[in-house]
């Protein structure tokens, strides 16, 4: 697996980008947004030099693996990739006319593999002709340090692509696990019914957002609080997952708090906009 095309740039899309570059993969990395290109690249950059400070990269190695990191707009680049990573935005249509796309373009060998945290993977697959080379390979976030990768296979993903893609996260030094396909998989199924609840306990005034995130980190000694992480995740993906949960279970237990879908149509998004539970202005 030589080389890789990463579709989106955003949180995730930066991250795939630098952990396959960092491992000697040449990367094509593609978004519709150029602007999202250039903080991207800037990202990658800072987060770089961050390992050379720790000491576990040497001071060479950030330009090396930049170099190898070829970014644009335009989708027929992923042609010429062995493997497509897709990481743009968490909206099925965006997904499936992706991959309807993408089936066109690339050659029948080329195993398409998405990043969604919550979409069936079935249904993706089912907007190409080659279902069985259809894949979900959903990293954490942020992805260069989380050493999870939940390798999704829909209802036609052969055992093939299967061990293909499982050794390939081990060879990037990840751990992955294989998982059937169903709503939110088993990540987002267990995680983001935890954290719409935190939002609904603020909403009701139950406790503030620290007592909510410090009864969780040092009750159940997670390293952080739902709602520190919903930031982190962005409050847009965390709304966009837990609507799928609720449209595809058809279960109450899944509606979104209102206090979340308030805060996404403000644009408080969390870190990446600068404020969401907390204030990243001043950081
Ligand atoms: P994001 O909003 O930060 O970035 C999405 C990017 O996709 C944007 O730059 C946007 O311009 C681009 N995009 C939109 N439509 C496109 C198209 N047609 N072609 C190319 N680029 C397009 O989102 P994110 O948080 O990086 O999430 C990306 C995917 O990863 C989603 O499916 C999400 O569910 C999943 N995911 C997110 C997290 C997380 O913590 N944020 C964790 C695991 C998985």
């Amino acid at each position: 697996m030589s080389s890789v095309a990463v579709i989106g740039s955003g949180t995730m899309g930066n991250g795939i980008a630098h952990l396959f570059a960092q491992h000697g993969h040449e990367v094509q990395l593609i978004d519709v947004n150029a602007e999202a290109l250039e903080r991207a690249r800037a990202t990658i950059a800072k987060n770089l030099d961050r390992q050379v400070k720790k000491g576990t990269l040497s001071a060479e190695a950030p330009a090396e693996i930049l170099a190898r990191i070829t970014s644009g707009t335009d989708l027929a680049a992923a042609a010429e990739a062995s493997l497509v990573i897709e990481a743009a935005s968490e909206n099925p249509e965006v997904k499936f006319s992706l991959f309807a796309e993408l089936d066109t373009l690339c050659p029948p060998e080329t195993i398409l593999a998405t990043n969604t945290s919550s979409i069936s993977i079935t249904t993706i697959a089912e907007r190409t002709g080659r279902a069985d080379r259809v894949i979900g390979m959903h990293f954490m976030n942020p992805v260069p340090v989380m050493k999870l990768v939940e390798v999704i296979r829909g209802r036609a993903t052969s055992d093939a692509t299967t061990t293909t893609v499982m050794t390939l996260a081990t060879s990037l030094g990840k751990v992955p696990v294989e998982v059937n396909d169903a709503p939110g998989f088993v990540a987002n199924r267990i995680l983001m019914p935890m954290i719409n609840e935190a939002v609904f306990c603020l909403h009701e005034g139950v406790a503030t957002a620290e007592g909510i995130d410090t009864v969780m980190k040092l009750g159940m000694a997670h390293p952080m609080g739902p709602l520190t992480l919903a930031d982190l995740i962005g409050l847009d993906v965390c709304l966009a997952i837990i609507q799928v949960l609720h449209a595809d279970f058809g279960n109450d237990k899944y509606r979104p708090c209102p206090l979340l879908e308030q805060m996404v149509a403000a644009g408080d998004l969390g870190r990446k906009s600068g404020k969401g539970f907390y204030d990243y202005r001043a950081s």
